[in-house]
């Protein structure tokens, strides 16, 4: 075959990545004075980040005094079930507050007490209200809020380019291929250091409340180098997504509605959380919430379309108004007044609480790589809190962007391997002149119905066994050959998930390969055949072997502060 032509573009560090995450990083890099280029699959300020909408946890204590940063640490360690890496948490805890200062320095504009401090609202699990938020859009005043101040920087923002592998020398990042999606154009860029902000992959479960892009490319790319990632089991299942109507299936109803003191209800009309998590009802851990939910649609006392029922209707009208603004017009969409009447909700895939594994300088395993955001993993443990994911885009986009730069600054770009990067071109322009083979949609779909029936939130050995052989055969089988139909290479979506197919099929073989390893029950990982001699106090780190194939291992879990149970 010819070569493939593409264009080659030189810059300091790259963001992959325009979330909360990326942009912070891009932020924080372009302060030292280098070239620095962001991209995104899609339009700047698109992100999943923007869909945000409960909050961000940081312990300001302005509406409850008695709040401070070890309880913060405290909460988000016993709620990650003991398996969060605590160098990470403590970094989460003690830098939430500035940066949320910074947000406010670029214009976010979050709600006020009385005396005109930020607003802190209560979340799942957490001692004290600790949630600070922007009515129920909070992830969109961020992302509004970002975009702008990147406007002010240097950042060169390249959108709707796709980034689709990491190219190494030496061990160390030298190139990313990447295709700019408006153009069908190939694209080699050749920073010193590159930032993973790459997000999450809710999309690899058929129900699901993330965005469309939302699939795994990042953990597909970092795995494909080498890196390592860990706890990829760890999958939260938030338990409020909405269950109708059916173009609505998996959007979320956020954890702010039960903050709010929404309560629960089975079709009987009980409050059944009462017979789960007495102590603390609605406001159990998410995945404690999503399997008592899931126990009463089994037992049959579930609502018509196999959820509950969650209802505001005791709240005064003001209060869901001024406070839950969104809720009110994502239900009308569905015909619901939720004033009065009750949300019909049930689990939807939610967050990776694993990924790319990063040190104390958001380092991942190979060098010059660093990585922020949902895409990483250690930070949550077993299970996130609601509202410490924002606080993690920006503690962890900041100190990315930071180090990224100062990596860049002290290292020469490595020379790069050209057939490397051919290879990677002709293996992408195959899947559009491919004559026969195997359309990117019923793939996808064969997958996300894998996972979603095999690999969710009541799991078992034979299921995930059953899992893993299916995912090794498409891997084999199917991957090889997606075909195109349509052949033309600008805008071309069946192209893009075509791309998308194979992180895809990577993430959700590691999710299902580490499950089936994890014989116990801990956190979000919920085994009902679970080993009682497995109390699971480890992390288990994937990465890809030298002969090629999926290596798994437990690590003991990093503790500084609180001692393992
Ligand atoms: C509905 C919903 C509500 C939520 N509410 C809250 C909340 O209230 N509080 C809270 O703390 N957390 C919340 N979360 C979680 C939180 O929103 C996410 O964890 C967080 O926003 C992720 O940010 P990120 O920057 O890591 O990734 P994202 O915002 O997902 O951004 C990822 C970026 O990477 C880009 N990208 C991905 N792959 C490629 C590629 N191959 N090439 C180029 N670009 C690529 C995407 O285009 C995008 O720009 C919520 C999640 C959901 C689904």
């Amino acid at each position: 075959m010819d070569e493939l032509p593409y264009k080659t573009i030189l810059c300091d560090v790259l963001i992959i990545g325009a979330g909360g995450a990326g942009c912070r990083a891009a932020i924080e890099a372009s302060k030292h004075n280098l070239d620095v280029i962001m991209i995104s699959k899609e339009l700047v300020g698109k992100a999943h980040t923007a869909m945000a909408e409960g909050g961000y946890n940081v312990s300001l204590g302005n509406v409850d005094p008695e709040d401070d940063v070890d309880t913060h640490f405290k909460d988000t360690i016993v709620g990650g079930n003991y398996l969060n890496n605590q160098e990470l948490v403590q970094i989460l805890v003690e830098n939430a507050s500035e940066r949320i200062f910074d947000l406010e320095e670029f214009g976010a504009v979050f709600d006020r007490t009385p005396e005109g401090k930020i607003a802190q609202r209560t979340f799942g699990k957490q001692s004290w209200r600790r949630t600070a938020y922007a009515s129920d859009r909070t992830g969109s005043e961020i992302m509004v809020t970002l975009t702008e101040a990147i406007r002010k920087t240097s950042v060169r923002v390249f959108d709707e380019v796709f980034a689709t592998r990491l190219v190494l020398n030496d061990g160390k990042i030298s190139a990313v291929t990447a295709v700019d999606l408006k153009y069908g154009d190939y694209i080699l860029f050749r920073p010193k250091a590159v930032v993973m902000a790459t997000g999450g992959a809710g999309r690899i479960y058929k129900v699901t409340s993330n965005a469309q892009l939302d699939v795994g490319d990042g953990y597909g790319m970092a795995y494909e180098a080498g890196a390592e990632l860990i706890d990829m089991e760890m999958i939260q299942f938030h338990p409020t997504g909405m269950c109708a109507p059916k173009s609505a299936v998996g959007r979320l109803v956020t954890e702010a509605v039960r903050g709010e003191g929404g309560i629960l209800l089975n079709n009987k009309g009980e409050r059944f959380m009462n017979k789960y998590y007495p102590a603390v009802m609605e406001l159990a851990g998410r995945d404690q919430v999503a399997r008592s939910i899931m126990t009463e649609v089994l037992e049959g006392r579930g609502s018509p379309n196999g959820g509950a029922y969650l209802s505001i209707a005791h709240i005064p009208h003001q209060i869901i108004e001024f406070r839950l603004e969104s809720m009110i017009e994502q239900f009308e969409d569905a015909g619901v007044d939720i004033r009065n009447e009750p949300m019909e909700v049930s689990p939807t895939a939610h967050h990776f609480m694993g990924g790319i594994k990063i040190d104390t300088n958001a380092q991942s395993t190979i060098p010059g790589v660093f990585a922020a955001g949902e895409c990483t993993g250690g930070v949550h443990g077993g299970n996130r809190l609601g509202g410490n994911a924002l606080a993690d885009t920006q503690v962890f986009g900041a100190l990315s962007g930071e180090n990224a730069a100062k990596y860049a600054k002290t290292n020469e770009r490595p020379g790069v391997n050209r057939d490397e990067v051919q290879k990677e071109f002709a293996h992408l322009e195959a899947m559009l002149t491919r004559k026969e083979g195997i359309s990117p949609s019923d793939a996808r779909d064969e997958l996300t119905t894998l996972m979603w029936e095999k690999v969710q939130i009541f799991r078992n050995e034979k299921d995930l066994a059953y899992a893993v052989k299916e995912l090794r055969r498409i891997e084999k089988e199917v991957v090889p050959n997606i075909k195109v139909d349509v052949k033309e290479k600008r805008f071309n979506p069946g192209w893009h998930q075509a791309m998308e197919f194979e992180h895809m099929v990577k993430t959700a073989r590691m999710v299902a390969e580490a499950a089936l390893m994890r014989k116990g029950s801990r956190g979000a990982h919920y085994r009902v055949d679970a080993d009682p001699n497995d109390k699971g106090y480890y992390n288990i780190i994937i990465r890809k072997g030298k002969d090629g194939e999926m290596e798994l291992r437990k690590d003991d879990v990093v503790v500084t502060k609180v001692e393992l149970p």
